[in-house]
């Protein structure tokens, strides 16, 4: 059996398209309360890659299970809101398929396990770039960064020597003075 994904049937990255077929392996089974309904659905995926922006295209399968109550049949006592029930002998499966589904999707999909994502200097997918490909930080405002760094002072940390003596005399630092 099957049946279209409603709207908005998934997360904000990855989710079935709307009207996209769920294919519903089924198996009923009537209990004292009501039917049990225990089931897969496989339905198609489609969304980005967290990590590179591709989009993703694949399938997905989940298992359910779920109470459906008769309606004149209250379960200990109290009538639960969010018991599933019958009506008119037909289940809703959407809210038990949201669960089952929506729920146990990816929140950060992936292409693929391992993929490498987008280069943080040029935006290149690193998958098509290579593993060679990388970039010499050349960036003329760090090299002027770099020649700030250097003309600082020695940092006063390292105990010997006084900030800002450096270069006058280094023999005195052997001498005892007062
Ligand atoms: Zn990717
Ligand atoms: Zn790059």
């Amino acid at each position: 059996m099957t049946a279209p994904a409603p709207e908005n049937f998934g997360i904000e990255m990855i989710g079935a398209p709307a009207g996209a077929p769920i294919e519903l392996d089924l198996r009923l089974e009537a209990v004292l309360e009501g039917v049990l309904v225990t089931g897969t659905a496989t339905l198609p995926l489609q969304g980005e890659c967290a990590r590179c922006l591709d989009p993703i295209a694949s399938t997905f399968e989940a298992d359910f299970q779920e109470l459906f109550v008769y309606p004149d049949t209250r379960s200990g006592g109290n009538a639960d809101d969010d018991e599933l029930r019958l009506e008119d002998d037909l289940i809703d499966l959407e809210p038990v398929l949201r669960d089952a589904v929506v729920l146990a999707l990816p929140l950060s999909p992936l292409c693929r396990d391992d993929c490498p994502g987008l280069c943080p200097e040029c935006g290149a997918r690193l998958a098509d770039a290579g593993p060679e490909h990388h970039h010499d930080v050349a960036d003329p405002r760090w090299a002027a960064l770099q020649g700030l760094a250097g003309d600082m002072p020695a940092s006063p940390t390292g105990g010997s020597g006084s900030p800002g003596s450096r270069g006058t005399t280094d023999r005195r630092e052997g001498k005892q003075e007062g």
